[in-house]
């Protein structure tokens, strides 16, 4: 049976996504299909994205088209629905047309769905002062065992990994560490004893304890641990409160997932197959969330403060996770200005995928050289199938954090081991480690400073905890044999700093020598130039190392004295500020004087717009955040390197960062049209640190 007919839309608001539901829903109680025709373009009636995506207004008429059974009787109702407005009345409330709201990006992509909500409230906590001695007993007995159950858990999530976020398994470790840690774990007995409150009060305070601890920590990354913290006591307290967790596992359809918090177990959990992305109220960029979600090639937004309050359970969302924008219940307008942006992205990004694995060689054949900057072991399989040809930055930090005591040469040795492994035959640089004294929990008890980025920090701190400096030279030695390694010290100053840490280096390969531990002994030894007096003396320091890699993040922070944790003073942060690239251009002359290598591995090396300005300076070799690798290739490889030198040649004498950009822009409109065509800066996010 068939049954067509015009159907005028009468109601103020046009075929929004309230109108559109009522019509899926009726859609779903008959046995017959629905076909909704505007102008040229037909929509499927049980489709709510589908019916949006006519964008109709207040107004206008559509076809309604319905075969199957009992068609009469559906457009009968159809009709009704139509002439009454979709129940809309004027003294109906109705949520905003539109609204926007904006978080952090950190995973990229477009998607538009229906919102469900992910409870992960949390859990609520009851105080009880303990009677008796037999309480506190009980009590104790009670936080173990549900300390003993999220082990448990935590070991069946690590063992059910799935293999796309496997390489994040030692997340899972470190939830498992924070169990055992006498912050959390030793504390709350203590409390439950000495102050006899109850098991779930007690882990409270010695969370709020080590909140206390890590609100001193300027450091974004360290400070985002306390998320883990967070996230291990609140499973903790579910197990004490015997509460059941409402699983992503479970999530059925296509959603968009919106929760106050996602622990790194949900990330684990999440099947993309029905979860089309992600929005969460806090979090930050560096959170394990943020840097686990990439691997799901989802739009992931964190830190949108208020998404769980304006967003309602099957509100219609655009999330934009190129912007950090979300839209929530969009005109149809705008529903369908997007669904155009969504082919836009998709074509882009295939565009970028298809070079990835190619050589990222100038449009006039130079090579060039692109790697990725790491943080976690875990994330140098993912750089590689990004197509970065080396791990240009290993920030050796990770395993020294939330940790009593330092790591020992074996647990450092065997990351570094790995990582040799995985990465060879392409070269690792490994930076030693660059961590503030105030940053570790063995040195919270003490020392505190007033500028930590100014204070006994990185190689100022290894020189003068050579235990702990030696401790990790030798890991990194004996892991050289294994792979391609080049060793790299963070924040040199002075000549003097940079001879005494390579002593330092040559008594750790005596002592191997004297064991018979076989190393590389043609390691090449470099330098981060991220100070400013570094710079000025990169024609010394050249004559005495073996590389040199401009870091731009601090570079820019020292020179223009913005510190780059400080949101108040964000947007003073300049990379094109023309003593930055004066700087960089000395850095990269003194380096080609001397014959060494120069790379950049700061993050203006993922903007595909730096990259023009730093080829031209001479540099030819980068690294950067992986996300960003294919889209530089992409880039280098339709940049006609000679002509862009010859054009760019005087760009160091421009007077303002403004002038800079403006050039570029006019530089690159002239002479590479094509790059706009491709929308290579159309996605690109300008370097910051
Ligand atoms: C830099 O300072 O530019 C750099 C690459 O290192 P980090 O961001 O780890 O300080
Ligand atoms: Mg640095």
């Amino acid at each position: 049976m068939k049954e067509v007919r015009s159907l005028k839309v009468t109601n103020e608001l046009g075929m929004h996504a309230r109108a559109a539901g009522q019509i899926v829903a009726l859609a779903g109680k008959y046995d017959a299909r629905l076909f909704l025709k505007k102008d040229t373009r037909e929509a499927d009636g049980s489709s709510i994205l589908s019916i949006l995506s006519l964008a109709v207004p207040n107004g206008e008429e559509i076809e309604a088209r319905i075969v199957g059974r009992k068609a009469k009787e559906f457009m009968d109702e159809l009709e009704s629905l139509f002439i009454n407005n979709f129940g809309e009345t004027e003294s109906r409330p109705y949520r905003p047309k539109k609204k926007v709201i904006k978080g952090f990006p950190v995973s990229p992509g477009i998607v538009i769905g229906k919102a469900y909500h992910l409870d992960r409230s949390k859990t609520q906590i009851f105080h009880r002062k303990l009677i008796n001695e037999e309480e506190v007993q009980r009590d104790l007995a009670r936080f173990r065992q549900a300390v003993d159950m999220a082990k448990e858990q935590i070991h069946k999530f690590k063992s059910n990994i799935p293999e796309r976020v496997e390489g994040y398994a030692f997340v899972l470790d470190t939830h498992s560490m924070i169990l055992d840690d006498a912050m959390l774990f030793d504390a709350t007995l203590k409390r439950i004893q000495k102050e006899k409150i109850n098991a779930g009060w007690a882990l409270e305070k010695s969370v709020e304890n080590i909140h206390v601890l890590f609100k001193e920590v300027e450091d974004d990354y360290i400070g985002r641990r306390m998320d883990d913290v967070d996230g291990v006591s609140e499973r903790v307290l579910r197990n004490l409160a015997g509460v059941e967790r409402e699983s992503l596992a479970d999530i059925q359809g296509e959603v968009i997932v919106v929760a106050h918090t996602l622990s790194p177990v949900d990330i684990v959990e999440i099947d993309v197959d029905h979860v089309l992305g992600i929005l969460t109220d806090v979090g930050g960029r560096t959170s394990h969330m943020a840097i686990m979600s990439e691997a799901l090639d989802i739009p992931v937004i964190v830190g949108l403060e208020r998404a769980t309050d304006a967003i309602l359970q099957g509100d219609i969302l655009i999330v934009d996770g190129n912007t950090g924008e979300v839209i929530v219940n969009p005109d149809p307008k705008t529903i369908l200005s997007y669904e155009d942006e969504i082919r836009r992205y998709a074509n882009y990004k295939s565009a970028i995928d298809r070079v990835k694995h190619l050589p990222a060689e100038t449009l006039d054949g130079h090579k060039i050289t692109v790697k990725a900057n790491i943080e976690f072991l875990a994330e140098a399989q993912v750089a590689i199938e990004s197509g970065a040809e080396g791990i240009g930055l290993y920030r050796t930090e990770y395993l020294y954090l939330l940790k009593r005591d330092f790591p020992d040469e074996q647990t450092l040795f065997q990351d570094y081991d790995q990582i040799a492994r995985m990465v060879a035959p392409n070269p690792v640089t490994i930076r030693t480690l660059d961590i503030a004294s105030d940053r570790m929990e063995s040195g919270m008890d003490g020392t505190r400073e007033d500028n930590p980025a100014l204070g006994l920090r990185s190689i100022r701190f290894c020189l003068k905890e050579r235990k702990v400096f030696k401790t990790q030279l030798r890991a990194i030695l004996r892991a050289s044999r294994y792979g391609n390694f080049r060793l790299m010290f963070p924040m040199i100053s002075g000549l003097e700093q940079f001879l005494e840490a390579k002593k330092i280096l040559r008594s750790v390969m005596r002592s191997l020598d004297k064991e018979g531990i076989e190393y590389d002994r043609e390691i090449p030894i470099g330098i981060l130039i991220e100070i400013p007096s570094a710079v000025s003396i990169a024609d010394i320091l050249a004559k005495h190392a073996d590389f040199f890699s401009i870091g731009t993040n601090d570079l820019i922070q020292y020179a223009l004295a913005i510190d780059r944790d400080n949101q108040q003073v964000a947007g003073l942060y300049d990379p094109f500020h023309p003593a930055v690239l004066k700087m960089i251009h000395q850095v990269v002359k003194a380096g080609q004087k001397e014959g060494i290598d120069v790379s950049l591995c700061g993050e203006i090396a993922g903007d595909p717009l730096s990259i023009l300005i730093l080829l031209s300076l001479g540099l030819e070799e980068f690294s950067m955040n992986i996300g960003s690798i294919p889209l530089v290739k992409k880039m280098i490889r339709m940049v006609p390197l000679q002509k862009v030198k010859e054009g760019f040649g005087d760009i160091i004498c421009l007077p303002t960062s403004k002038k800079v950009e403006d050039f570029v822009l006019k530089m690159a409109k002239a002479h590479l049209p094509d790059i706009f065509e491709e929308d290579v800066f159309r996605y690109r996010t300008p370097g910051t640190a």
